[in-house]
């Protein structure tokens, strides 16, 4: 471990410990920093920046950006002049360098996301350095002496059940973990492709102490657990990507009578927040800075659902994240959380997965969660955006965007063979796949919801 990450490990503890005003001193110095970097080092945060006073302590002077304003201008939106997206284009179509750095330096992620833009997303040395050390002040909040001590018994084993074969946050995560030798026999990776049989079987093989998987997988396992097909003793359930209903979470923590954890993040801010034991998120304020705003980006009060949130991350100099628009609804608690963890808590609304569920010809149902479709989809060259409706219990209609200069009708066979392929993998080679004429459709918030189910 690096002095560096020494000290930051040990602010981040200190910063958790103190009050709230020593925790907006942190956020002010560090956003006037970023600040300063982003309007030296980037032309265009220094064009959009000329005129802004010289140091900037308050976020709500700066103008408002987001991924369709930065990603057409990413040569001038990041701040080390090699990093141009012609250059990280040609390593993301590399699949050999899944989980290598570009340029020895920087993690790239991409993203098609929910917005329509594709997204490709850059961590430096010191934001990786933030990130883990949030990491481990989450893990510390999570967890007690007596869990420590119950994932230490159980051999202290990881199922990490994630996306493989691209550049996602969790492939590259993976990728990378799998090259660190210590780790490799204490983390399992399960692709989210398999199919539940196999996984099951994978999982009760493996019989990890913590449990990672997607929020609508985890559920998909907790039904398996309940049914005792799958018979695994997790110390900790961690979910990520979507949330799912109140009611699940109790749901899964009781089947595998485990703790149930989630944390909300983003491509562009990996270390975003974190759930406690009430199901709030708390936001990691001393690196984050999160402003619900309402449809005129005007601030929203705490108690009261925002219409969308403007995000800065404070430790990514390379790709400046600075007010830029999520278009999540979130709402603030107005009063401390009741687990006493000072940082604001918020919940995130309409990021609830939606499950697809069939007939299957034996009169029983499959489920099947919306990231192993999207993450089959969206690795596909000539895929701009799509949305899958469920017409009726077997049948699945595809609005699809090809990227420009794609042949939409070959994009179409690819996307039609890879769902096909996906669905026979689970027995459901009886589905109808069409094509609609319809463009993807968004919600009034902006979003593109993945999956509609009927
Ligand atoms: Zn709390």
């Amino acid at each position: 471990m690096s002095e560096s990450t020494f000290a930051l490990l040990r602010d981040v503890r200190a910063a958790h410990k103190q009050s709230t005003d020593e925790m907006a001193r942190r956020q002010r110095e560090r956003l006037a920093d970023i600040v300063a970097h982003a309007r030296t080092h980037s032309p265009y945060y220094r064009e959009h920046y000329r005129g802004l006073p010289d140091r900037i302590t308050d976020p709500q002077l700066l103008p408002i950006t987001s991924k369709a304003e930065l990603m057409p201008r990413f040569d001038e939106w990041t701040t080390d002049p090699a990093v141009t997206h012609a250059a990280v284009q040609t390593f993301v179509q590399n699949p050999a360098l899944v989980g290598e750095k570009f340029m020895n330096r920087y993690t790239v992620t991409t993203t098609s996301g929910t917005t329509g833009v594709p997204g490709i997303f850059l961590a430096d040395q010191r934001a990786l350095a933030v990130t883990a050390s949030l990491s481990t002040r989450m893990l510390g909040s999570w967890l007690t002496t007596k869990d420590v001590a119950r994932i230490a018994v159980r051999g202290g084993r990881i199922a990490m059940v994630i996306a493989t074969g691209g550049h996602f946050a969790s492939a590259t995560a993976g990728a990378a973990l799998r090259k660190n030798r210590l780790r490799r026999n204490r983390i399992g990776m399960f692709g989210v492709h398999t199919p539940l049989p196999e996984m099951v079987e994978a999982l009760n093989t493996f019989r990890p102490a913590i449990l990672a998987p997607y929020a609508s997988m985890g559920a998909l396992l907790a039904t398996e657990q309940q049914a005792g097909r799958l018979h695994i003793d997790p110390a900790l359930v961690i979910l990520s990507a979507e949330g799912l209903a109140t009611s699940e979470y109790d749901r899964i923590s009781t089947a595998f009578d485990a703790k149930v954890r989630q944390g909300y993040a983003a491509n562009e801010c990996p270390f975003l927040s974190y759930s406690c034991r009430h199901g709030w998120l708390h936001v990691n304020s001393d690196w984050a800075i999160l402003e619900p705003v309402d449809s005129d980006f005007q601030p929203v009060p705490p108690g009261q659902r925002s219409h969308t949130t403007l995000l800065t991350n404070l430790a990514n100099h390379t790709q400046p994240i600075l007010r830029y628009n999520l278009g999540d609804a979130v709402l603030v608690q107005p009063d401390p959380c009741p687990c006493g963890d000072p940082l604001p808590a918020i919940q995130v609304q309409g990021r609830t997965a939606e499950l697809l569920t069939f007939p299957t010809p034996d009169g029983g149902t499959t489920v099947i969660a919306p990231l192993a479709l999207s993450l089959t989809l969206e690795r596909l060259p000539g895929v701009e955006l799509f949305q899958v409706v469920q017409t009726t219990p077997t049948d699945l209609s595809i609005r699809l965007r090809s990227t420009p200069g794609a042949d939409p009708e070959r994009v179409w066979q690819t996307v039609h063979t890879e769902i096909r392929r996906l669905l026979t993998d689970h027995d459901l080679g009886h589905v109808v796949v069409s094509r609609t004429a319809e463009p993807p459709q968004q919600t009034s918030g902006g979003k593109y919801r993945v999956v509609i189910p009927k």
